[in-house]
């Protein structure tokens, strides 16, 4: 076994631990950077960089489709098709381009990158096994940056025709009946795009409503195009295990039922990456499965932090990269500590919902008085020309001075609004320094601009 030695070694190459490693090498610090797979983490090889392609893919697809019928617009197509093994290998090309632009960066930073698979042997001591060959790793800090996989259902365990994520996103047939279990994002996004690819989708979900975790103002346009889409949504439902050719369900009264499928897509949520690795060995406080960490991602132990989805909610690839940054410039004697105010989060389903900062409903529960201004996209005139009239943007602002302490948008292609969102609850705007800036005509972003007028009760358009 040889033996090698770094100021700062770094747990997973996901965007938590890469960024915490190139920012570590840029600061000049001596790090090491350990993954058993290809750097970029879930996120990059099977997270939201191929989601993202396979919605783009299906989206193409679908648009010819409908014009393949009767189109306001006049454009006709002829009977469109997909091949899907295509698809996926165009993904596998930008996740290859990808892996190899972060093993760059890594290297440029001079930072280095061991393939392996970790295994504590004790808070500063990892050994990295790859193949037949081992190697002990000692450094005087470590982050562990693990992340996280797929919950899985004891009564639905991973195989057969029971899949993760990480599989639908492989897949190359379009199943003909495809049942997906949890109305969380992930099985939204991939449930959206398999009915656009011509799969007959069936949506299983436990609570009452589609995302959950939004308010239902938010959720409506997209539950509007998950029926515009012929998916068959069983709300109040719980999947209960593999039937003969399908998924067996029980709803609210009782009753059970068998939902034909040719694959299940479990989206029952993520689980931390906080007992692989042996870092259950380590003793770390914890808070339910994930490690617990301070403001500044410090675990219980001395000199161990830990950053990203293993650290637990909200699990989005750009908290782990600001996090992972932050780590970096602490270990080179920065004094540094989480302070942001505000977290975008974007849901890629059709249409789009961004979320930022407080909801309406967040605010009064934090006990602040606030108002609410809230422009929709049918008085857009850049929406109209794109087809997307359904949505709305929302802004929460406190009563007394209108500072912005929340910004939620739910359209077609409102992804891109979340930097402004996010721009102006860090910046501090209130509604009347964003409805005194000149937004572009025409463009979505007007319906910022006119939200935040909406609060102050003078918006133009509406
Ligand atoms: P990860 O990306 O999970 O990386 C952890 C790395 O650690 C992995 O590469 C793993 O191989 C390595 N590792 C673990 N244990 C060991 C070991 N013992 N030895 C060696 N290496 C090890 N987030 C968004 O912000 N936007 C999105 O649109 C989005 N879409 C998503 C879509 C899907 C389908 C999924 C599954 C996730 C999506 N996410 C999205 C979430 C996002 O992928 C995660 O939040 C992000 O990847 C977390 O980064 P991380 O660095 O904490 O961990
Ligand atoms: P989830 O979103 O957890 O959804 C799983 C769904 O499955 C649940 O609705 C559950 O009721 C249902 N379910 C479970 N068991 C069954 C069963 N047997 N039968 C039927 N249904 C079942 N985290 C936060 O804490 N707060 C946030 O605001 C937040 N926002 C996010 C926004 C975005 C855009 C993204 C990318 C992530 C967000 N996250 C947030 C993190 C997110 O919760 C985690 O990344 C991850 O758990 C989501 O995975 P999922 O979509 O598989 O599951």
């Amino acid at each position: 076994m040889s033996d090698l030695t770094c100021k700062l070694l770094i747990v997973g190459a996901g965007p938590g631990g890469y960024i915490c490693g190139i920012r570590a090498g840029q600061l000049g610090i001596d790090a090491i950077v350990v993954d058993e797979q290809k750097p970029g983490g879930t996120c990059l090889n099977v997270g939201c960089i191929p989601s993202k392609a396979l919605i783009h893919a299906a989206e193409e697809f679908h648009k010819l489709t409908r014009y393949n019928g009767q189109s306001p617009l006049g454009i006709r197509a002829e009977q469109p098709s997909i091949d899907l093994a295509q698809t996926v290998a165009w993904k596998d090309g930008i996740v290859s381009r990808l892996n190899a632009g972060v093993a760059g960066l890594l290297k440029k930073a001079g930072t280095r990158l061991v393939t392996g698979r970790a295994t504590f042997l004790d808070g500063k001591t990892v050994k990295v096994t790859t193949g037949d060959s081992t190697v002990q790793i000692r450094a005087q800090a470590v982050v562990i940056a693990t992340g996280s996989e797929p919950v899985e259902l004891p009564f639905l365990p991973f195989g057969g025709k029971v899949i993760s994520s990480t599989e639908a996103l492989a897949l190359t047939k379009v199943p003909e009946t495809l049942c997906i279990v949890g109305a969380g994002y992930i099985g939204l996004e991939i449930g959206i795009a398999f009915a656009k690819l011509g799969a007959k989708v069936s949506i299983v979900e436990a609570e009452d409503r589609i995302l959950p975790q939004y308010d239902s103002a938010l959720t409506r346009p997209v539950l509007k195009t998950l029926h515009g889409l012929g998916i068959d949504v069983h709300l109040a439902t719980k999947a209960k295990g593999e039937s003969g050719d399908g998924l067996a369900v029980e709803t609210a009264d009782g009753a059970e039922k068998g939902l034909p499928a040719d694959r299940i897509l479990v989206t029952v949520g993520r689980r931390p990456r906080s007992e692989s690795a042996n870092i259950a060995s380590l003793g770390l406080a914890t808070d339910g499965a994930c490690l617990r960490i301070d403001d500044t991602c410090r675990t219980s132990m001395n000199g161990v932090y830990a950053i990203g989805d293993v650290a637990g909610e909200p699990m989005l690839a750009h908290r782990a990269m600001a996090q992972g940054e932050m780590v970096a410039e602490i270990v080179a004697g920065h004094r540094r500590s989480w302070d942001k105010r505000c977290i975008p989060a974007v849901c890629f389903t059709d249409p789009e919902i961004v979320t930022c900062g407080l909801s309406p409903e967040d605010a009064k529960g934090a006990g602040l008085d606030v108002s609410t201004g809230q422009f929709p996209f049918s008085a857009n005139g850049r929406a109209m020309t794109m087809e997307a009239e359904d949505g709305f943007v929302r802004v929460v602002a406190r009563k007394s001075d209108g500072l912005i302490v929340g910004l939620q948008a739910v359209g077609s292609g409102v992804s891109e609004l979340s930097a402004a969102f996010a721009v102006a609850i860090e910046m501090g705007a209130r509604t009347d320094d964003l409805g005194a800036v000149i937004h572009a005509h025409p463009t979505q972003s007007e319906g910022l601009q006119e939200a935040c007028l909406a609060a102050l009760g003078h918006a133009l358009h509406i």
